[in-house]
Formats: C-alpha cells, sequence, structure tokens
C-alpha cells in the first residue's frame, strides 16, 4: 500500500458488540455494517464463531456474514477461537478469519482455555482446511498476536515469548501475524521496538496490521508510532464501543471517527467519507441506547473548510 494510503478495519460488530451487556438486534446490525460499508470503510470484523452459551451476542454472525457478503468490494472478517470456528466461517463465506493467540498463556488458558501448544495446533488444522479449499474460495488467514504489550493477569510478556508465538504462527500456515494490544497497555516507544521486533522474525509483509485499544488514552499516539514504522492496517471501533471494565470512563478500540479523522487531517487516505461515517454512528447509537459512545470528532464536529486526504493511487 502507498505511503498515503491506509486501510481501517472497523472491529466494532465484533470487539465492541461482544463486550456489551446488551445485544444488538440482527436487522440493526446489518443496517449498521451497510452504513459503515458505504462510508467507505472496506473492511469489517462482523462477529466471531464463538460459543452462543459464552457470547450471546455473536450468536447471529452467520446471518451477518451472509449479509456482509453482498455488499460489493467488503472484506468481511470473523475472528475464530478454534478449528469448529473456522469451520463455520468457511460455511458463512468469511473472508478473512483471525484466530488470536494470547501471548500470555494464562490469558490464553482462561480466554480460550488452551495452552500455546494448544493454539499452535488449532491453527495447524484450520491452515489444513483452508488448503483443502479451491483456491478462489480460501480466507485469507491472520493470526493474532494478543496481549503483546502486557497482560493483567502475567504483566508485562517477554518478548522472545511474542518472537516464538509469532513465529510458530507462520510455521502453522498463517497468511500473516498481527499485533494486539488487547489491554491497553502499549505506549508509543514499545509499538515501535515489537513491531520492529516481530518483523525481524517474520519479516516486513507479513506483520501489516495493528489492534489498538485507547485503553489509558494513547490509542491515537500508538496508531502514528505504528504507521511511522510502515503499518497499514489499523483496526478501530465506531464510538471506541465496548468500553473496557476495568478501565471506567476509557473506551475501548481506538475511535475509528478520531483515527479517520487523524489520517484525513495528515493527508493519508482512508477512502473513507467522515460525514457519511457520522452518519453511521447514528444507527449504533440508536441501536444501543444504553452505551457511552466515545469520539472527539464526534463531538467537535469536523472544522471549518477540512478536506480530506486524496490517495495518489486511485483505489482499485
Ligand atoms: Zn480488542
Amino acid at each position: 500500500m502507498p505511503d498515503n494510503q491506509v486501510l481501517i478495519s472497523e472491529v466494532g460488530p465484533r470487539d465492541g458488540l461482544q463486550n456489551c451487556s446488551a445485544i444488538m438486534d440482527t436487522e440493526t446490525k446489518k443496517r449498521w455494517i451497510t452504513a459503515l460499508a458505504a462510508s467507505g470503510i472496506r473492511e469489517i470484523e462482523v462477529g466471531s464463531f464463538v460459543s452462543r452459551k459464552l457470547l450471546p451476542q455473536m450468536a447471529d454472525t452467520a446471518t451477518i456474514v451472509a449479509h456482509a457478503r453482498t455488499i460489493p468490494g467488503l472484506e468481511v472478517a470473523v475472528l475464530v477461537p478454534n478449528l469448529k470456528g473456522a469451520q463455520m466461517a468457511v460455511e458463512a463465506g468469511a473472508h478473512k478469519i483471525t484466530l488470536p493467540l494470547s501471548v500470555s498463556e494464562t490469558h490464553s488458558i482462561r480466554n480460550i482455555r488452551r495452552t500455546h501448544d494448544e493454539v499452535i495446533e488449532e491453527a495447524e488444522r484450520i491452515s489444513a482446511l483452508i488448503a483443502s479449499l479451491p483456491q478462489d474460495q480460501r480466507p485469507h488467514f491472520e493470526g493474532s498476536l494478543s496481549t503483546a504489550f502486557g497482560c493483567t493477569l502475567e504483566g508485562p510478556i517477554p518478548e522472545a515469548v511474542i518472537l516464538t508465538c509469532a513465529e510458530r504462527l507462520m510455521q502453522a500456515g498463517c497468511d500473516e501475524v498481527g499485533l494486539s494490544d488487547t489491554t491497553g497497555y502499549g505506549d508509543p516507544a514499545s509499538i515501535r521496538r515489537l513491531i520492529r521486533s516481530v518483523r525481524a522474525v517474520v519479516g516486513v509483509e507479513n506483520l501489516t496490521g495493528v489492534h489498538l485499544h485507547n485503553t489509558r488514552g494513547l490509542g491515537l499516539a500508538n496508531a502514528l508510532a505504528a504507521y511511522e514504522e510502515g503499518i497499514s492496517t489499523f483496526d478501530c471501533s465506531q464510538g471506541g464501543l465496548g468500553g473496557c471494565p476495568t478501565a471506567p470512563g476509557a473506551s475501548g478500540n481506538i475511535v475509528t471517527e478520531d483515527l479517520v479523522f487523524m489520517f484525513e487531517s495528515m493527508g493519508v487516505s482512508t477512502g473513507i467519507d467522515l460525514p457519511s461515517l457520522l452518519e453511521a454512528r447514528q444507527i449504533l447509537a440508536e441501536g444501543m441506547p444504553d452505551e457511552t459512545l466515545y469520539g472527539f470528532v464526534p463531538d467537535a464536529g469536523l472544522p471549518l473548510g477540512f478536506k480530506q486526504a486524496r490517495a495518489t493511487v486511485p483505489a482499485e
């Protein structure tokens, strides 16, 4: 991707909604995703294939994937914890599958009840499943290194452990790895450092995306640091949806509206029309009336004379 373009990957329908106690109804989810895509968002993580009992918010993911697939040009991403989830994702027709591997083994066991070895085995099985499909039906497979900047149970995770996890995910057949600051512990310096170290192990082309949370207010600073390191895909959620139970008053993921504003102001094209993005926020606000929505740009409005960036190379 050229220097003056980034890919914004909206994860609100997954990361955001799964952290809310209220459940957004299926029709509202569809309308919200349609509106997000209409604003120019080209990749949306629309849900996860997990146990309905554990996460009833995600019970309609197959229906949502089917809907999202009807939107032309939209990359439909889902999160899966295991092979079973990946099978459901493939059946539903997701374009991208993300398997999280928590570099904190304690968190991994607590979160998906699997050790590192077990997650790597799951990754191998998922790659085999993908390899068995006709070439044009194979989803992109990302291994996401979660809690990479620290864990609420273990604290900082030794870099050697993170690098081993990254290497093993690639060996297991992932197309790329991503770095996730699940806990909002990262800062611009640690973001730069870990991107460089992981890229030294897996290759520059195999780490292109970061998933950052704004738990301690460093989300945009961290995103900028990652951008300056050459990262081109940024996860974020509309309204910073989801919150964080351990950090009252903090948003969950980086607020999409503010992130898009930052890049567009800098002359870096996201392909997203900000006024339309703010319209999509209305659907979210109406669908989740009890949820606090974050974001400075939605509150302050766009500056007088604001112009969106234009990519020098037109998007296909
Ligand atoms: Zn997250």
